[in-house]
């Protein structure tokens, strides 16, 4: 298996609601590296050891409309040098691209998608590439061959309708745990929103939707997964609406369980 590589995304062009994502990236670095915790996951994985994942820094972009593009070369890049990428979001919306660059090198994806929201919607807003679209645009384009969904409490009608139409398993928050639902054969892409977590937990996000997961939940879930785990995104921490930096920590923990059972593989 290829080395997670972490991969900054700063672009928070496509959210409804409020900016500020785009300014997550190296506010979760620094809460990964920093001294109040240590490099060891909870199953014993050691994030220390040299060469165990890597960085690739943050993308720049010329301009908005110029993004997508540029996240989807830097993807395949990634995927063609044999690394199995991870995402540092930025708001949702950059999931479209990523899935665009993986269908290439992963033509048969199974994806576990952690959120409050379907991120369903046909057009949000009159912008098909909201952030409230990103899986209507990968599975219209077949781009998954499955879609597990995680934690949903937001889902409207249209939403409903969209999950039956493209076959999308919708696990409601009301319904969890899940845990025995989270296995896939083949290869498997994580996409996790941090609104997943109740806002109690995780208030730095744009849009805080209560009764959501505990931190212990969500890891518990994440280390519940049965699957090779190819690539993963981690989208939607907002620092400008965090408290004392609780998200940046609470993303930096998701971040940690996640590249040690991407290494470990279990
Ligand atoms: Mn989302
Ligand atoms: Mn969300």
């Amino acid at each position: 298996m290829g080395t997670p590589t972490l991969i900054g995304i700063p672009f928070d062009g496509h959210s409804s609601y409020l900016r500020g994502a785009a300014e997550a990236p190296p506010k979760i670095r620094q809460a990964m590296a920093c001294d109040a915790s240590n490099h060891w996951t909870e199953p014993g994985v050691n994030l220390s050891e040299p060469g165990i994942f890597e960085d690739a820094g943050d993308l720049v972009f010329s301009s908005e409309p110029a993004a997508f593009a540029v996240i989807e070369a830097a993807l395949r890049d990634l995927l063609d040098q044999g690394k199995r990428p991870v995402s540092l979001g930025g708001d949702h919306s950059i999931t479209f691209p990523i899935m665009k660059a993986m269908a290439r090198s992963y033509p048969e994806l199974t994806i576990f998608h952690f959120d409050a929201h379907p991120d369903l919607y046909d057009e949000f807003e009159g912008n098909r590439f909201s952030h409230a679209c990103p899986f209507a645009r990968i599975m219209e384009a077949g781009l998954a061959k499955r879609l597990v969904q995680v934690g949903i409490r937001t889902a409207a009608g249209h939403q409903r309708e969209q999950a039956k139409r493209f076959g999308v398993e919708m696990i409601e928050m009301r319904d969890l745990p899940a845990y025995a639902k989270l296995k896939s054969s083949g290869s498997l892409y994580i996409s996790f929103d941090i609104d997943v977590l109740d806002p109690a937990f995780a208030p730095g996000i744009s849009h805080r939707e209560p009764g959501g997961m505990s931190v212990r939940e969500a890891i518990a879930h994440l280390h519940a997964i049965e699957g090779t785990i190819v690539a993963a995104d981690l989208v939607e921490y907002n620092p400008v609406q965090d408290v004392a930096g609780m998200t940046a920590t609470v993303t930096a923990k998701v971040l940690k369980e996640l590249l040690g059972k991407m290494i470990s593989g279990r």
